[in-house]
């Protein structure tokens, strides 16, 4: 278990009407046991962020986007702004999903302008990185979440580690039931952290990385022993109650 806090983070893609997000939300806010010790935080999809946010106020939950636009307002039709993110109460931004990325044609470029565009506005973005299985399979695993993170963070400048959160999730493991093992997680998060030491300096000590793919209450526990690994993303299994406040208990 790493010093810094852990992050449990539930992205819920798109899933549920407002009446299933109030509900989920409530659930979660009212089954998290006293003394829990990670920093939890709900994504609904956009519709349900305000209502969601109604349901954690006062409860120290914290509520993310799931995907934002680069500009702060403008003709951009079907776009959020990470103003308007932060209008509705949001803590986090996840930016640069694998799915994002695979169905939307999100590029690195894309990435970096979404990054600096929620920082410049104060929120933290949840930048997700990974491999697909053929990368793993030709041994390009570092080569290519290495080449995300340079190409995301470029041009940041100084930050605080507590400004940014980074997820590696390896896009064979979402959502197909398929998770990295807690050593071929931990080798991809210390590979991650030895990069960010480059970028930020001692900042990088205090990032934390969530591992994200098919995370569950069964294999919670064994992944975030690992010394880099600092929480999770998690997709299906935040989808009900039981099994995301598993997970939390799981983080300790
Ligand atoms: C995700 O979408 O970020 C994710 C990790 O999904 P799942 O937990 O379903 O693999």
């Amino acid at each position: 278990m790493s010093k810094r806090r852990p992050l449990i983070a539930a992205n819920w893609k798109m899933h549920k009407t407002l009446e299933e997000a109030r509900s989920l939300a409530r659930e979660v806010r009212q089954g998290l046991q006293p003394g829990f010790n990670s920093e939890v935080a709900l994504a609904p999809p956009f519709t349900a962020l305000a209502a969601v946010a109604l349901e954690l106020a006062g409860s120290g939950l914290g509520l993310a986007g799931q995907d934002t636009h680069w500009e702060r307002q403008g003709a951009f039709t079907g776009a959020i702004s990470p103003v308007m993110l932060k209008d509705v109460g949001c803590r986090y931004v996840i930016v640069g999903h694998s799915e994002r990325r695979q169905y939307f044609g999100e590029t690195d470029r894309l990435v970096n302008l979404k990054l600096k565009a929620v920082l410049e506005v104060g929120l933290c973005p949840i930048c997700c990185i990974g491999e697909s299985l053929e990368e793993r399979q030709g041994g390009h695993t570092l080569a290519r979440v290495g080449q995300q993170l340079e190409h995301g963070l470029s041009d940041l400048g100084g930050l605080t580690g507590a400004q940014l959160v980074l997820a590696y999730e390896p896009v064979w493991a979402i959502g197909t039931g398929l998770t990295a093992t807690p050593q071929q997680a931990q080798e991809v998060h210390a590979f991650i952290r030895s990069l960010l030491r480059e970028f930020l300096g001692a900042a990088a000590e205090d990032v934390r990385i969530l591992y994200g793919g098919s995370v569950t209450p069964d294999n919670a526990a064994s992944l975030m022993a690992e010394a880099d690994i600092d929480g999770a993303l998690v997709g299906g299994a935040s989808l009900k109650s039981a099994s995301f406040l598993g997970i939390i208990k799981a983080a300790g």
